[in-house]
This record gives structure tokens, sequence and C-alpha cells, in this order.
């Protein structure tokens, strides 16, 4: 495999006794109610401290967690900001399951399953599903995975609610939450670009983001991600993608999943990532901050 982790191979560790097997984890996540939590705090800006001078004590939880199993991660971030992208790179990278909670509800709705009408009345006004719903599908998509042997995961999109973290909170020890963020003027245009390849599920972009610098901020440049040939002419929009659902879907990240974001940092689990721009400034930097290499990305930059 093309990583190389320098935090004592993070990504890579065999499953022991320690792990939570994710049938038992799914079966608890249906079943658990919320905990109580207390408060202090850790945060890193990668683009501030590339040295990594400033280690927030997420790595060394890092590094205890990865005696035991595969890397438990969860990425949070507005609607738009990439969390897809990223987590969907660095499961391949760590070779563990990428699970988007948004993948699971859309699947869902594209079933003839008894959800699908509730479930698209929810998402095209841009409303979270309720949470015993994204639970239940979790769990099925967990046990699903167990059966086919795959341990570990990067979340993407849960938990969105205080409750949700504190259900996961209950049932296994999550290791890392990165918690992406890009500027604000940026995430419309995103979400507005984002076409996917209704074959293989590959997302794209045709936004092409060119904020100007201004006030002493710096300009921002991030290039359109084209499909490839083959996908070219089966490029769909997700329904949930215009300008008046977007800013919905904008507020109640704010309300609803902002105060997440504080029930993981008070647990110095948050990893605060400030992407710098595209994926070819990001990635990088996204890598060195997380104490990961990828070989394969650093080979085919140097062809
Ligand atoms: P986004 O691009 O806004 O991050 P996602 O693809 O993650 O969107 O999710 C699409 C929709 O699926 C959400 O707007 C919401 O209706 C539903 N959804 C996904 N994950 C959750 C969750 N954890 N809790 C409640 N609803 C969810």
């Amino acid at each position: 495999m093309a990583v190389v982790s320098r935090c004592s191979r993070a990504a890579t560790a065999a499953t022991t006794a320690n792990a939570t097997p994710a049938t038992t984890f799914a079966y608890l996540i249906r079943s658990l109610s919320p905990f109580s939590f207390s408060s202090s705090s850790s945060t890193f800006d990668p683009q501030n401290d590339l040295n990594n001078r400033n280690k927030p004590a997420v790595l060394g939880t890092l590094k205890r967690e990865s005696k035991g199993r595969n890397v438990q991660w969860v990425f949070l971030g507005c609607p738009g900001v990439g969390k897809g992208t990223y987590a969907s790179r660095l499961s391949n990278l760590l070779g563990v399951p990428h699970i988007a909670t948004g993948d699971l509800v859309r699947d869902e709705l594209a079933s003839s399953g008894p959800l699908s009408s509730q479930l698209k009345e929810i998402v095209t006004q841009g409303k979270l599903v309720s949470d015993e719903i994204i639970i239940d599908l979790l769990s099925k998509r967990l046990e699903a995975g167990e059966a086919k042997g795959e341990s570990g995961f990067i979340l993407d999109g849960f938990p969105r609610t205080v409750r949700q973290a504190e259900i996961l909170e209950g049932v296994t020890d999550i290791d890392l939450v990165i918690n992406l963020k890009l500027r604000e003027e940026a995430l419309l245009a995103k979400c507005l670009g984002r076409r996917i390849c209704s074959e293989c599920g590959g997302n794209y972009n045709v936004a092409c983001i060119d904020i100007k610098a201004e006030n002493g901020r710096p300009g921002m440049y991030m290039a359109p991600l084209p499909p490839p040939p083959q996908c070219a002419s089966k490029l769909i929009t997700r329904p949930d993608d215009t300008e008046e659902v977007v800013k919905q879907r904008l507020r109640i990240y704010q309300a609803m999943t902002r105060p997440v974001e504080d029930f993981y940092r008070s647990r110095g689990k948050l990893l605060e990532f400030d992407l710098p721009g595209g994926i070819p400034e990001s990635w990088p930097k996204l890598l060195c901050a997380l104490n990961l290499e990828d070989r394969e990305d650093k080979q085919s930059a140097a062809a």
C-alpha cells in the first residue's frame, strides 16, 4: 500500500482483542441513549503550523489507538467543504471503509423501500433525517461491512447532532475528528458546481473558484475538478444542491452540527483544518497535519 504513516503506523495496525466488532457496535448504536459530557480543548491549524510544533492531543490519541485496531475517524464540515473528497482519499490510503451517511440516505431514496418517500421530502428541503433513521441506516451498513471483514472506518456526515455524537461516543472510541473548514464564499459555489457520475458515483466539480486577495486576506483559487471521459456524459446534479436548499443546509449546519465541533473539541479529539485551496494544495497539507505520507501521490506529482 502506498501509505507510510509517520505517527507509529496509526493507520495499519491489526485487529486485536481491544477492537469493538462492528456488529456489536452496530447493535449498541441501535440501542444506546445519550451520554453527558464535560469540557477542555485542543485545536491545530496546519496552515499556521505546518511543522507540527504544536501537536494536538488527538495525535497522541492516535498513537495509542493504533495498537489495537484500524482507525476510527470522523469528518466534520459544512456542506460543500469537501468531506467526501478527503474522506475517500484517506480511506483508500489507510485501507478502511469510507462511510458517508449522505450516501446511505441517497441509496435508500433510490430504492423503493418504505422510507423512500419520507426521506425524499426531508432531503429535498435540506433538513436532517431523524437520529433514529440515520442510526438504523448506519448500523445496517456497519453490519454489512463486518460481514465482509471490514474494520475501522472514516465516517463522513455522521455525527451531525450532539445526540448522535453522544450515542457514538457511548459505543466506541473515535480516535480523531477532522474538522474541514473553507471560506464561506466558496461553499455555495462548490455545492452548485458539484456533479456526480450516475454510474460510478464519482464526485466532480465544474465550479472555478477564484477569490481575489482583499483587505489583507489572501486570495484563493480552486480549479474545477473535471470528470474523466467515461463519466462526462453521465453527470447528474444532486436535487438538494440548489441555491435555496444549500443555504438551508448551511443554516442547519450552524444550528445543529456546529455544537458537535465543541463536543469533540472538549474531548481533545478535534483537528481543525483550514483548506488552503483545491486538492493539489490541500491534500499534501492534510497529510502533513495527520503525519501521513502518500507515496503514490508524490510519485505522480514528480512524474
Ligand atoms: P452535505 O453535502 O450537506 O454534507 P450529505 O451528503 O452528507 O450532505 O447528506 C445529505 C442529506 O442526508 C442531508 O442533508 C440530510 O438530509 C441527510 N443526512 C446525512 N447524514 C445525516 C445525519 N447524520 N443526520 C441526519 N441527516 C443526515
